[in-house]
């Protein structure tokens, strides 16, 4: 047992998330069901978060509307099956700035925010580049950006730039730059010897990115939603493998419905998934 407990929380879904989103060049193939989710570790003295789900009554939810997605629970009742409250937080890790991720942030006054320099920096960028570039702004909420500028005059913002080791102790957050986002970064969970987890963000959605179609016979599938490099996706998620000695459980995707079945999970009373990847000793189950 070490000494971090892992949960990923669902807090919303959409029923008929375009397949061609998840799955580059998946066209025609229709709709699946994609959860919404963040991710909580506990650890001695702090509490963390990757990511933060979306607020349903900003921008955000307008987003949220326009791709079907449904059921939004505020981060109060989805935190209050593990037992903390959202003023709990003391860290979050964002592996990148689109709504789903990080339009929650205030719900969550006393956490210290990490994300990569870079970006913040090209979504400033591509805001000042004006109408035109608007495809590159899909799955933004502007008023998120203006969210961090006001953390980081309250002293909570840290941008990383690149590697950032025990970010808290066996906590680690890597750069995956030009994947999905401009700079996207992913989180390691390092337990000790081999008993390590990679929270992925969206460089990888669902194992699918991982396997392809057959699992026997594996082949790199990446994101369909992507503003940087397909090579670069492939690049992060085979980095990723490396890590985890190729056990593809190991990585962890929030968007993967399938997670519940790899791992000890329940369904709230609100219909949401708890997931319990892994517990520290004396923690107590949720699940
Ligand atoms: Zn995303």
């Amino acid at each position: 047992m070490g000494t971090h407990s892992v949960w990923v929380l669902e807090y919303a879904r959409s029923p008929v998330h375009p397949v061609s989103g998840v799955l580059y060049g998946a066209h025609n193939k229709g709709t699946m069901n994609l959860p919404f989710a963040y991710i909580l570790i506990k650890t001695a003295g702090a509490v963390a978060l990757v990511d933060v789900g979306h607020d349903a009554n900003d921008f955000g939810g307008e987003i949220a509307n326009s791709i079907g997605v449904t059921g939004w629970t505020p981060p109060e009742v989805v935190l209050s099956e593990c037992g903390v409250r959202p003023e709990d937080v003391t860290q979050i890790f964002l592996t990148h700035a689109h709504f789903d991720h990080i339009g929650g942030l205030k719900f969550f006054p006393n956490a210290t925010i990490y994300l990569q320099k870079k970006e913040l920096e090209s979504w400033m960028w591509i805001l000042a580049k004006g109408p035109r570039f608007r495809s590159l702004q899909a799955g933004l909420n502007p008023a998120d950006i203006l969210y961090l500028t006001q953390a980081n005059i309250e002293g909570r913002l840290e941008l990383v730039d690149g590697d950032r080791e025990n970010a808290l102790p066996g906590i680690h957050l890597y750069p995956a730059h030009d994947t999905h986002t401009a700079g996207s970064q992913y989180v390691v969970v390092d337990r000790g010897g081999a008993d390590k987890l990679v929270l992925s963000g969206d460089v990888i959605y669902t194992y699918q990115n991982l396997t392809g179609d057959d699992p026997s016979n594996p082949c790199f599938v990446p994101p369909g939603l992507a503003n940087g490099s397909q090579t670069k996706l492939i690049e992060a998620a085979d980095e990723m493998l490396a890590i985890v000695g190729n056990d593809e459980r190991r990585i962890i995707p929030v968007h993967e419905e399938k997670l519940a079945e790899l791992y000890p999970s329940r369904v709230s009373d609100r219909g949401l998934q708890i997931i319990e990847v892994c517990l520290a000793e004396n923690e107590v189950s949720r699940v």
